[in-house]
């Protein structure tokens, strides 16, 4: 497989498939969260330094069929050109004769941004016709799009096979695997996983994975009330899924089983609402009162799994510890991630994976404190199960 640091791109059109599918505000149209576009501007200077060109293609949002002008990608043309620090091309469309009248006449240091690949319904079919119509814009193909390597859209894979010895990943892509590799594949110990957020059922492929693996598993968030349940305790109105009390059970005896430390919060606070304004209080995970339901991690909880934390070489984080998004439940999730990123400084590689857990670490500023930051939810939960993603298959077979 060609790297990108291997390939001569000399007077070659690259095209990247990337994911700008940013937040826009409806109100001015500007990108409030330029973190996708960011991320692939290393890609992008590395093909225009070493005297190529290249072809940006992306989706943005769920368009329904068509042209819609909240979905052009026209709107994040002025974010991409600040970031990368010249001006870019936009080609009103992606495979309309006027964008193939620009791709073909492409300078060495141009870039040109196609529009939204969504607006033909083929893209999300995976359709070949509109895949190879889409390859006639470069010479090489690159994919650096994280977040839709768990799509078999015919930008993200089936164009591929249009490229048979001209594609590549671009340096996100690469990052993306390599962090993932480095924390499950590694010998250094002790590994820990932390998994929150709302739901077992969502989560429960990924656990299954984890106990092979890890020495740590700690499990905070509203799913933590159906294994504190599940052995026993009282847990009132808090979240729980009752159909997998069960599943719950097993997975305590497989990490018993495996000498796999699994952690669960040992205090809990508790709100007699869903609701930042709710009265709250503090009580032992398992002796929750009903009325009242269980929304964030207690101290003594964070106390016990900062420890570990900052006992761990490698950490893999996923999912917030309680309602984060709430003031007055946050407290748990920004002090592990005050943890994990302690660890880091202390030589501990850490892997922030999945949405919510994502979202947490920038709110609390502490992204540029981690080892890696995924740009790629679902992707990223996917490729942690260890599906082999149409994306990445498409570019390594
Ligand atoms: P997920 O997408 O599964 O990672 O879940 C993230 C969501 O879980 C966030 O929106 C949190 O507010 C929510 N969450 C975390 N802890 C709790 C809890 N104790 N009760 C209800 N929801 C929670």
């Amino acid at each position: 497989m060609t790297t990108i640091d291997q390939y001569s791109f000399e007077n070659k059109r690259a095209l990247i498939r990337v994911d700008f599918n940013v937040p826009i505000d409806s109100k001015t149209m500007k990108v409030t969260d330029d973190t996708r576009i960011r991320s692939v501007i290393p890609t992008i200077k590395k093909i225009i330094n070493s005297g190529g060109s290249v072809v940006l293609m992306s989706h943005l949002g769920r368009p329904k069929n068509g042209f819609e002008k909240k979905y052009s990608l026209k709107n994040i043309v002025p974010t991409i050109s600040e970031l990368l620090g010249q001006d870019i091309t936009f080609a009103g469309d992606c495979i309309g004769e006027a964008a193939f009248e620009i791709t073909h006449n492409l300078k060495p240091g141009s870039v040109v941004l196609l529009e939204n690949l969504r607006f033909y319904s083929e893209e999300k079919k995976g359709d070949l016709d509109f895949a190879k119509r889409l390859a006639k814009h470069g010479d090489v193909y690159i994919n650096d799009a994280f977040g839709t390597a768990h799509r078999a859209h015919a930008s993200t894979s089936v164009i591929a096979q249009f490229f048979p010895n001209d594609k590549m990943f671009g340096y996100l892509i690469e990052k993306e695997i390599k962090s993932v590799d480095k924390v499950l594949n590694s010998s250094e110990k002790p590994l820990t996983a932390i998994v929150g957020g709302a739901k077992v059922s969502s989560k429960i492929t990924i656990i299954e994975k984890l106990i092979e693996k890890v020495d740590y598993l700690i499990i905070g968030g509203g799913m933590a009330y159906t294994f504190v349940k599940a052995q026993g305790g009282q847990v009132g109105n808090s979240l729980v899924e009752d159909d997998y009390l069960e599943l719950a059970n097993t997975i305590i005896a497989k990490a018993k089983e495996r000498n796999v430390e699994l952690l669960l919060p040992i205090d809990t606070l508790i709100a007699d609402d869903f609701n930042n304004d709710a009265t709250i209080k503090s009580c032992l995970t398992k002796e929750i009162p009903n009325g009242w339901m269980g929304l964030d991690i207690g101290t003594e909880s964070i106390a016990k799994f900062e420890k570990v934390i900052l006992e761990s070489k490698l950490i893999l984080w996923n999912g917030p510890m309680g309602v984060f998004e709430m003031s007055n439940f946050q407290n748990g999730t920004a002090a592990i991630a005050k943890s994990v990123a302690k660890a880091t400084t202390k030589g501990a590689f850490s892997l922030i994976g999945g949405g919510d857990s994502v979202a947490a670490i920038n709110k609390f500023n502490l992204a540029n404190q981690v080892s890696h930051v995924s740009t790629g939810g679902g992707a990223m939960l996917e490729y942690l199960e260890g599906v082999e993603l149409p994306g990445i298959a498409a570019i390594k077979h």
